[in-house]
């Protein structure tokens, strides 16, 4: 059975691994001859608006899923008249549209960060006044890892973002002073099966997330239920099949939605070491319609993203239950080349043996510090 992939990625990456204890092939397709899962699967260099090119992808796929959300959704459309493409087309469409994705979550009454939408440089002003300052200026579309966004805190922030402004669609967000940023993952199968993660914590810098902790420590009662909810409202809303990821500002002990991500997700990652079935196993079982795996947590995970550097392997493997990531791709400032996960069964421990890692992970950018607790000495 060949299942094919939109986006040659990390994260098709992981399916891929996932994918093969089960007997599954993947074909992925993506236009950059340097796709890191061209080192492990069979892989159709092209864009993904070549329509000869996508009729030889779609040949004998049993099913197409997609790792990347900004695939133009005329290519999933393409697919989807001759293979079934899961998540569901109209997923991708909503999540790919700021706008239409809070449309989505107030229509299902889950609550989002108070925003204006505008599009011409001329409604910049009138966004700002009903917004008020503070706010985060976005574009609606092809954002990702703080791509395509604006602090303004200032009138000096404004006239520098007025004067970077493109001339698209925008979405100007009341900025949220939260207590800290988490997550849920949640799966649908074909057969209308759910099941849902525990809440993760996130720590981001630069708009790109650095550090999950699973399950979030000390959440509060009632979090993981509000999560569930809001996130199986958006599954059945849109008829989802596969893993979908929603972001969320915890503030005043309440969730309020960010932005989903209709894939697999970063904030996941832990799921591989740290979980009963990993996110990218349940994906799998979702879009062939089998029964999905658990998703309870093994005991306590973090997940350290690295970005533009690979520290020494050996001095991360030798930390106990420790298991490094490496994606394959060249080095390359902001560039999301691997991860680590540390494990363990009580949350001292976890911080024990966060402790351990190399002095390459003390600076701030990996956020260890972070972890509730935690009592080592440089860590920031
Ligand atoms: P996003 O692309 O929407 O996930 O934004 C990237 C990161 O920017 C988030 O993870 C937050 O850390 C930050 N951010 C985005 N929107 C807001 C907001 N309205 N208020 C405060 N921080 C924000």
């Amino acid at each position: 059975m060949t299942i094919g992939i939109l986006g040659g990625g990390q994260l098709g990456y992981m399916l891929a691994l996932a994918g093969y204890p089960l007997g599954l092939h993947f074909r992925f397709l993506d236009p950059s001859p340097e796709a890191p899962v061209g080192r492990i699967a069979h892989r159709v260099t092209a864009e993904y608006t070549d329509e000869q090119a996508l009729q030889r992808f779609a040949q004998g796929l049993e099913v197409v899923t997609y790792e990347f959300e900004n695939v133009p959704v005329e290519a999933a459309r393409m697919l989807a008249e001759r293979t079934p493409v899961y998540p569901p087309v109209n997923a991708l469409e909503e999540a790919q549209d700021r706008l239409r994705e809070k449309t989505l979550f107030g229509k299902l009454g889950i609550a989002t960060t108070e925003f204006a939408a505008f599009k011409a440089h001329a409604d910049f002003e009138k966004a700002v006044q009903k917004i008020g300052l503070p706010a985060v200026l976005k574009t609606r579309r092809m954002g990702y890892d703080g791509k395509g966004q604006w602090l303004l805190r200032s009138a000096e922030d404004m006239e520098k973002a007025r004067r970077e402004l493109p001339d698209v669609p925008m979405i100007l967000e009341q900025f949220v002073a939260f207590t800290r940023e988490v997550s849920m993952l949640g799966v649908r199968s074909r057969s209308g099966e759910t099941a849902f993660y525990p809440v993760v914590e996130n720590h981001h810098r630069g708009g790109i997330l650095r550090l999950s902790i699973a399950p979030a420590p000390n959440l509060a009662g009632g979090l993981q239920k509000a999560g569930e909810e809001a996130t199986r409202k958006v599954l059945e809303e849109l008829g989802y099949v596969g893993v979908l990821c929603i972001e969320f500002f915890e503030v005043d002990g309440k969730l309020l939605a960010n932005e989903m991500a209709p894939r697999v997700h970063n904030s996941g990652h832990w799921t591989i070491e740290g979980a009963v079935t990993s996110q990218f196993e349940n994906h799998l079982r979702a879009i062939l319609g089998m029964p999905l795996g658990a998703t309870s947590a093994v005991g306590h995970s973090a997940m350290i993203n690295l970005i533009g550097e690979i520290p020494e392997e050996a001095g991360v493997l030798a930390v106990p239950n420790t298991h490094l990531h490496l994606y394959g791709k060249a080095p390359r400032p902001g560039r999301k080349l691997g991860h680590v996960t540390v494990r363990a069964d009580r949350m001292e421990k976890l911080q024990e043996r966060i402790g351990e890692l190399p002095e390459f992970f003390r600076r701030p950018e990996y956020c260890l510090g972070e972890i509730a607790g935690v009592k080592v000495q440089g860590l920031a």
